[in-house]
Order: C-alpha cells, then sequence, then structure tokens
C-alpha cells in the first residue's frame, strides 16, 4: 500500500513518477483567478479540450469547404461512413465488440431508442426496476416510455433506495428486488455509476440477476464510460448507452455512444425506431420500402452523422488509446482519488461536519468523490472556486469532486487538500 503525504513535495514526486504525466499536456487547462492553470476538477460534468480537437473539426470544415457533397465519399475521412471509424476505440472503452456500439445522437435520445427495443412491457411483465435519484433525464426518460405503454409510472417504475442511514446501495438489497419482483419485472435501467454518490454499481451481477427472472438489463455510463474499466460483452448487459463529454473529452452535447449485444446483432426483426442511417448499407441510397436495418448496433442510426462532433470525439478517443487505455488510466485514478481521499480524512472533520458518501472500497467508485458538507458547503464551495479550484455543487449540499487521470496531477490535488484545509481551519474559528 502506499502511504501518501500531504507535502507539495511529495505530491511533486508522483507526478515525477506519473507514467501518464505527459498527457495533460495534450489538453486546454483553463486559467484560474490569478492567470495560472486552475485545478479542474469537474470533468465528470465536461472534460477539457483536446488540444486536439480544433485541428480535427478544422479538417472537417475545410473537407466541407472544398468538397461540399463529395465529402460524404471522397478525402481521408468520408462522411458516408464516420460512424465505423469510431467503432474500434469505442469498443475499447466499453468492452464491447465493435459490432456491438455505435456512435449517434445525444444521450437521452439513446436512451429512448434503446428502451423502444428493450422495454417491451405484456399485461404481467411490465415493471422497470431503476436507482431512486437517478439523474432527472433518466427519470424522465422513462416516466415517458412507460406512460407511452399506457401505464402508470407509480405503479410500473420501482425505485431503489440505500437503507435508512446509508448513502449507496448494497448489491445484496438490488438483487434482492430483482428478485422479488420476478417475472413482473421487464428492464431493469441504472447507472453504471450513481452521478451523485460516484457509487459503481456491480453490473455483472445486476445483469445476471435480471437475466435470471428473464428481465432485461441495460446501463446508463454516462459517469462510467472513460472512467472506469468496463466489460459490457462479457457482462453479457444487454442494452447501454453513454455521452462523451463528460470523462471521454468530446466537447458540450457531443455526440453520445451506444451499446447492443452482439446476440441481438442478427435481430432485424427487433422493434425499433427507424431512419435511413440505420438502413443496411448496401441498398441505403436505394430509396427503396421497407426497414432492414445494418447488422448490430449500428442498425439503431436514425439520421446521417453530426461530423463536427464525431471528428472531435474521435481525436478524443485518440488520447484514451495513447495513455494505454483504461486499464493504465485506472491505475493511476485509484492512486490519484485515494490521495484525495487521504487528504480530506487527514482533516479529521466530524461526519456531522462533512462527509464522504462516495464508497471507501475503490472498486465501488471511479474518480469522482463526492463530499457531503453538512454545514456552509455553500462556503466551502465558494472557497474553492477563488483559489481556482473547478469542483461541482449538486443541491442541497453536494460538492463532487473528480480528479481526473488523463489531465489532473498529483499536484492539483495537493492543492486541493491545501483548500480544504484552509477552509476547515477557518470554520473552527
Ligand atoms: C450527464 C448525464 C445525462 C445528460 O443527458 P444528455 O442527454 O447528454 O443531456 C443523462 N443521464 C446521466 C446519468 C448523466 O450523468
Amino acid at each position: 500500500m502506499t502511504s501518501f503525504d500531504p507535502t507539495p513535495g511529495f505530491a511533486a514526486q508522483l507526478d515525477a513518477q506519473d507514467p501518464l504525466r505527459e498527457s495533460r499536456r495534450q489538453f486546454h487547462i483553463p486559467p484560474g483567478p490569478d492567470g495560472q492553470e486552475s485545478v479542474y476538477m469537474c470533468g465528470n460534468s465536461l472534460g477539457l479540450q483536446p488540444r486536439s480537437a480544433r485541428g480535427a473539426a478544422e479538417l472537417q470544415f475545410s473537407n466541407w469547404e472544398q468538397m461540399a457533397v463529395e465529402g460524404h465519399f471522397r478525402g481521408e475521412t468520408p462522411w458516408l461512413n464516420f460512424h465505423a471509424r469510431l467503432a474500434d476505440a469505442t469498443a475499447r472503452v466499453v468492452g464491447a465488440k465493435p459490432v456491438e456500439v455505435v456512435v449517434m445522437n445525444n444521450l437521452t435520445t439513446n436512451l429512448h431508442l434503446l428502451l423502444v427495443s428493450f422495454y417491451r412491457p405484456t399485461i404481467s411483465r411490465y415493471k422497470v426496476l431503476m436507482e431512486g435519484g437517478a439523474f432527472p433525464s433518466d427519470q424522465y426518460a422513462l416516466e415517458t416510455q412507460v406512460k407511452l405503454h399506457g401505464l402508470s409510472p407509480e405503479d410500473a417504475i420501482v425505485e431503489l433506495s440505500p437503507r435508512p442511514g446509508e448513502h449507496t446501495l448494497r448489491t445484496e438489497d438490488i438483487t434482492a428486488k430483482i428478485q422479488e419482483l420476478g417475472g413482473s419485472l421487464a428492464t431493469v435501467v441504472m447507472g453504471g455509476i450513481n452521478y451523485y454518490t460516484g457509487q459503481v454499481y456491480d453490473m455483472e451481477t445486476i445483469t445476471r440477476a435480471g437475466h435470471a427472472v428473464g428481465a432485461k438489463v441495460g446501463f446508463d455510463l454516462a459517469h462510467a464510460a472513460g472512467n472506469i474499466p468496463l466489460h459490457l460483452h462479457d457482462w453479457d448487459v444487454d442494452f447501454a448507452c453513454w455521452c462523451t463529454y463528460k470523462y471521454l473529452n468530446s466537447g458540450p452535447g457531443g455526440v453520445a455512444g451506444a451499446f447492443v449485444h452482439e446476440r441481438f446483432a442478427d435481430q432485424p426483426e427487433l422493434l425499433r425506431l427507424a431512419g435511413w442511417w440505420g438502413h443496411d448499407e448496401e441498398e441505403r441510397f436505394k430509396m427503396r420500402k421497407g426497414f432492414r436495418p445494418m447488422r448490430g448496433a449500428a442498425g439503431w442510426q436514425l439520421s446521417n452523422s453530426s461530423i463536427l462532433t464525431m471528428a472531435v470525439h474521435e481525436a478524443a478517443l485518440a488520447l484514451h488509446d495513447a495513455a494505454g487505455g483504461m486499464e493504465a488510466l485506472r491505475r493511476k485514478s485509484e492512486l490519484l482519488t485515494g490521495y484525495l481521499e487521504f487528504l480530506i480524512e487527514s482533516l479529521h472533520l466530524p461526519k456531522t461536519v462533512l462527509e464522504i458518501i462516495t464508497p471507501a472500497d475503490p472498486t465501488q467508485r471511479g474518480c469522482q468523490l463526492s463530499l457531503l458538507v453538512h454545514q456552509n458547503g455553500r462556503n466551502l464551495f465558494d472557497h474553492l472556486m477563488s483559489v481556482g479550484i473547478t469542483g461541482d455543487w449538486r443541491e442541497p449540499n453536494v460538492i463532487r469532486l473528480a480528479p481526473v487521470p488523463l489531465y489532473n496531477s498529483f499536484q492539483d490535488v495537493q492543492r486541493v487538500g491545501v483548500a480544504l484545509s484552509e477552509w476547515a481551519a477557518s470554520q473552527q474559528g
């Protein structure tokens, strides 16, 4: 086990030993109030801009400028098949086969499209299981999907809550609820990581439990993709979706991803909402009647690709690969987050003032730590901002801090420790 120490010298030493230290230089680090590089701990909300992003977009601007409609077929990156360029790198991020993934639309759109196929309620099997307090967009998506089938959300949606006095869900309680719902359970939809607490759910166990009662199981990986290693194919997950602007650094509102397990790849009869871009490539331009989907996740595409955002996404994915992929990032991530946890714990603040609600077990968290600040939370957040530390504030009193292994340093984390101890001292005075 590493023993940490709170001094700047120690943090500098960890940075010097960090095999990923050069990766930070591939990103634009926004300046803080003093004009120096700020400490950006908000990659859970919007990842930083890769230095390669602008050039990737500019290349497509010039293709458009020079070739116009011919850009669909000509140049190094023909737009017609742009989604296929991203399949391999995307598959590596989520632990899938290339045929199982596609980059398209935005996250909530993809969630709806996948639910159309994987939430097929019948008279007896119609319930959806989700985490209580899921991200609002997911709540609204489920609520309206249920209504689309003429069901009432109060009856059809079952929410999981932590035990009294606890902040996170226990896997045994999730699987017990799945068993209890049994043959009434149509679909399980959970986050891979809960956005509020930072808890990683045991996706493999949840999937197995869901399948054992005949339900479909899918995950919203908004906070998981690019943050923790995923093995969607091996875990046998049915479907998943994610955004790319958080840990995948692909720009505000950037294009999103979707996963559909290989076992559905050759099921053209599987009901879906279709568009021409999901139609069999061979005859897409024949403009024939009768939808014939492409194999795999690509068969869920609706529209021609958003090339400017996909080009940026491609550049950002390349940085993940260049860093050695998710396993290499994860090794640094555990140390970086462990260091932040150590610095917070060493303040010895009473739990009535501040507690970390993210699980202490590294296998149950990604990089984010969520601090529940019972007293003067907003004041702490403002103090962090005033010294150039960007975290994010979630009502009523949670501060989320996410040291991201691609671009955060141990010295960044050390600066957060200093700011927290300044604040802690001011609270005692
Ligand atoms: C960030 C996030 C979203 C955002 O949805 P968009 O469709 O990309 O706007 C949805 N769900 C979860 C769990 C998120 O973390």
